[in-house]
């Protein structure tokens, strides 16, 4: 017989030898999603055994989380911004950090006009869907490269906001018409692919291995999205038209130097909650 006890101390063990961080608190969520508690409820239920079925689900959660596959993958879903996203290997993993993002989006734009905004590189579509929820009178458009990546986005669009009020499609930001394409928006966002292609191959497991590549790196200096995307939004936002993005966490002094090349104006740049450069703003003039 094994009790949820047991099976916590072993599987704690076993992802501790694999190299797993935070073991112990993986081995819970795992062991929580398998019996369908809370995490917490856990610790009441500690002399449960658990059965033969559940002991095979929790088994094939191990190994995978084992191989380094991130908890998010196994799990089938991540957190954000106080919502469940599906994820899967096509999209990345929303990022808390993205939530400030959003954040300040939302109390930037809180005013009842209708606003028309576009998320460029919107993999889960964690971006464009709380903003809707956020701001109920904002038309969003979410582009990604990516067909699996788009599926995804508008799963959750309809599991999250009951409906698919998002307008998804399928866009590359370097097609030259990309501009002519999305125009007339009151505000663009996009959370790139910034890490650099030296700052790639030092990343863990399980973004290295397992999170979509073309999602976290452009495998140059990390800021060749910033141009393009400068460049496009230029051309895409209206006059006065706001520019918001996720930078790395050296890339702040360059990408505003990006940004002011191409004469954007008001440019600010805000911190995370660990003192990183993070989000940066700017105004079409
Ligand atoms: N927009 C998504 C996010 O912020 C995906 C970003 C990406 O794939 N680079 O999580």
């Amino acid at each position: 017989m094994l009790t949820v006890l047991d099976a916590i101390k072993l599987s704690t063990e076993y992802l501790e030898e694999k190299g797993v961080k935070e073991a112990r608190l993986n081995a819970e969520l795992l062991l929580a999603d398998v019996l369908k508690m809370k995490r917490l409820e856990l610790y009441l239920s500690y002399e449960k055994p658990l059965s033969e079925k559940e002991k095979n689900v929790y088994r094939e959660f191990l190994k995978r989380r084992g191989e380094r596959e991130p908890l998010q993958y196994v799990l089938g879903y991540a957190e954000f911004y106080g919502e469940k996203f599906v994820v899967n290997r096509s999209v990345l993993i929303p990022r808390p950090e993205t939530e400030l993002l959003v954040e300040k989006i939302v109390s930037e734009n809180l005013s009842p006009d209708l606003i028309s905004i576009l998320d460029i590189g919107t993999g889960s579509g964690n971006i464009p869907i709380i903003l809707k929820k956020e701001i109920p009178t904002a038309e969003i458009t979410a582009v990604d490269i990516s067909e699996d990546a788009l599926e995804v986005a508008r799963e959750n669009c309809r599991k999250i906001l009951n409906d698919e009020i998002i307008h998804f499609e399928k866009a590359d930001i370097f097609d030259i018409n990309f501009p002519r394409k999305f125009s007339n928006f009151d505000i663009i966002i996009s959370n790139p692919p910034y890490v650099s292609k030296d700052e790639f191959s030092e990343l863990e497991d399980e973004v290295k291995i397992f999170e979509p590549e073309i999602a976290v790196t452009d495998k140059s200096d990390g800021l060749t999205f910033y141009k393009r995307i400068a460049d496009a939004a230029s051309e895409s936002l209206k006059p006065g038209g706001k520019l918001y993005l996720e930078i790395g966490h050296n890339e702040g002094e360059e990408v505003k130097q990006i940004l002011t090349d191409k004469g954007f104006g008001k440019i600010e740049i805000t911190k995370d909650y660990a003192e990183i450069d993070r989000i940066i703003r700017a105004e079409k003039e």
